[in-house]
């Protein structure tokens, strides 16, 4: 019988740190499930390679949600990774953690331990940051977190523009404080992407006592009354049972960890009624809460030499392929934003809540997949609010594992998100026109000088908007009625069950969320192994800064 103490669903930027973390304790059996496959190819590897794997087939689950009443009723796209690395194997690579005041908010809702004092030990556990070692960064954790390769003078120009603007200048986004403009750090490690599993599994992908199994669709978990007991999966067309001594741990990820769930029989009573799917707890709050980042784009034609749009095309871009294979840098070498720049929508919010991810390049990805740099001098801002008060939810399409889950992200479900992503698009146009940037700009491309007023800002934002890819929320901690696991991150009301990933954010971090799913996947592991310990045990395992 297979059997193993630990099962970990999904080897994605949180499953991967929670799969390493506890198969340090070589007494433990871990086993980690992926229902994609390995990443390693050479356009994994590349940054640049993102654009191939945008609507990637084998790499990419390329959901689509259902029709958004706030955005004209278009459906929207959501890429999320299906491969050894989830996410973060096609991500941006854009390292942000966010503010401290969204971790002390997550302890205020009912999350002791989860402030931003108890988890910046484990930001700094999971890094090796090219900034060294510090009291907020690691020096010798397995994301290797790195500046980039080149500083486009435009990406200067940008920054000091903002300063100019009152947005005070930030070397660095991971002190808890975010207000101001920068260039950001990415999960790049000598020139290539480093997602979760290169970091936390590819180096002890060895151990005896891990296994990793790919191609593993899990389908459902087993109970014994409200007992986890096993998973049931499909890997290469047949049916498998694995049992767990110990836990199974949910790492699927903000759309399949509740989707699990809810095959499985937790979750609102009604829904699983309405879909024949035995009832094993009623737990209304699975797949609720869903929050994700919508962005809208600000583009603007430039001079010849603020854009790096002619470096990635007709013989320059060979030029630039040589280059990166020779030394591993150049333009094929950076995530997709070179600096952010983080600011208040209006007087009345506490702290940031609007952030600008700013390149000195654009491109259009054309519906067939294929994403191409655009033949004229161009530089983009995408624009968003990263505390939208919009919430949406996940739920069952059918009782058919292999069916996508339901999405409906509800995008300005609360009027004040559109306001602020106005707001958000007057800030970076003041920007755009303010020097040194401004004499770098011809003229905005989108959404153009025409939109001129609100209204038509917001009408704009409606058309054009899109995911940033960032969802969070639906199996959220705390102690509410909505509430899927508590701060030890087991689920409620059910024995030997976890939720480890981004979906358990009960408000989703102001900025790009990898970073923190990682610190969550850190954290998650210790509070499955400490609870075995005793105190003098459960003291050493935990990270000090
Ligand atoms: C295109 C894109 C760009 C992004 N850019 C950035 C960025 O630049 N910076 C940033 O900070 N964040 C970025 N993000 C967001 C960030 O990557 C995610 O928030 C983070 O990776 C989520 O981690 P997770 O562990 O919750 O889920 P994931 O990393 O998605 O992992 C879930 C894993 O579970 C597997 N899985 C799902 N269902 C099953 C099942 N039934 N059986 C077995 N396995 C299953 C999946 O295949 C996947 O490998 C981006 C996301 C995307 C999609």
């Amino acid at each position: 019988m297979d059997q193993y103490d630990y099962i970990v669903v999904g080897a994605g930027s949180a499953g991967c740190a929670v799969a390493r973390r506890l198969s340090d304790d070589p007494a433990l059996g871990v086993l980690l499930l992926e229902a994609g496959g390995p990443s390693d190819g050479f356009w994994n590897r590349t940054p640049a390679g993102v654009a191939r794997l945008h609507k990637s087939e084998q790499f990419n689950w390329n959901y689509m949600t259902l029709p958004v009443p706030g955005l004209r009723d278009r459906t929207i796209y959501w890429p999320a990774g299906k491969a050894l690395g989830g996410s973060s194997a096609i991500n941006g690579m854009v390292y942000i953690r966010g503010d401290r005041r969204d971790f002390d908010n997550w302890a205020k809702l009912g999350n002791p331990g989860w402030g931003w004092d108890d988890v910046l030990p484990y930001f700094r556990r999971s890094e090796t940051n090219a900034r060294g070692s510090s009291a907020v960064h690691g020096g010798d954790g397995p994301l290797h977190v790195t500046n980039p390769a080149i500083v486009h003078p435009t990406v200067v120009d940008f920054i000091r523009a903002a300063e100019m603007c009152g947005l005070p200048r930030r070397t660095d986004f991971a002190l808890g404080e975010q207000e101001g403009s920068g260039t950001v750090q990415y999960t790049i490690r000598n020139g290539e992407r480093h997602s979760s599993y290169r970091a936390y599994i590819e180096p002890v992908r060895d151990r005896p006592n891990l296994v990793v199994e790919t191609g593993a669709h899990v389908c459902r978990i087993l109970f014994r009354e409200r007992t986890a007991t096993g998973v049931e999966l499909i890997q290469g067309g047949q049916k498998r049972t694995i049992f767990a001594n110990r836990e199974i741990i949910l790492s699927a990820g903000a759309l399949r960890s509740p989707h699990l769930l809810l095959l499985s029989g937790v979750g609102d009573g009604r829904q699983l009624q309405n879909h024949g799917v035995p009832l094993v707890a009623h737990l209304p709050g699975v797949g609720r809460n869903l929050q994700d980042h919508l962005t809208v784009r600000v583009q603007a034609e430039t001079n010849r030499l603020s854009s790096y749009n002619r470096d990635l095309r007709g013989w320059r871009k060979y030029w630039q392929g040589a280059r990166y294979v020779l030394t591993k840098g150049g333009y094929l070498a950076l995530g997709t934003s070179s600096a952010a720049a983080f600011f208040k929508s209006s007087a009345s919010v506490e702290y940031a809540d609007v952030e600008i991810s700013f390149r000195p390049m654009t491109f259009t990805a054309h519906p067939s997949g294929k994403v191409e740099v655009d033949g004229y001098d161009a530089i983009s801002g995408s624009v968003y609010r990263v505390r939208p008060a919009s919430r949406g939810q996940v739920g069952l399409a059918s009782p058919n594992p292999l069916d996508a889950p339901s999405i409906q992200p509800n995008y300005l479900g609360a009027p004040e998100d559109l306001e602020a992503t106005v707001a958000g698009i007057r800030v970076l146009r003041q920007i755009l026109s303010t020097e040194p940037l401004a004499s770098r700009i011809r003229k905005e491309i989108v959404p153009g000088s025409i939109a001129d007023t609100n209204e038509k800002l917001a009408d704009y934002v409606r058309r054009d908007a899109a995911s940033v890819f960032h969802p969070a929320g639906t199996c959220k901690m705390g102690n509410d009625d909505m509430a899927v696991v508590d701060s030890n991150l087991r689920v409620r009301g059910i024995e030997r069950l976890r939720v480890i990933d981004a979906s358990i954010m009960p408000v989703v971090t102001s900025g790009n969320t990898n970073a923190p799913t990682i610190m969550i996947g850190e954290k998650g592991a210790d509070l499955v192994r400490s609870e075995r310990l005793v105190p003098q045990e459960r003291e050493a395992l935990a990270p000090t800064t």
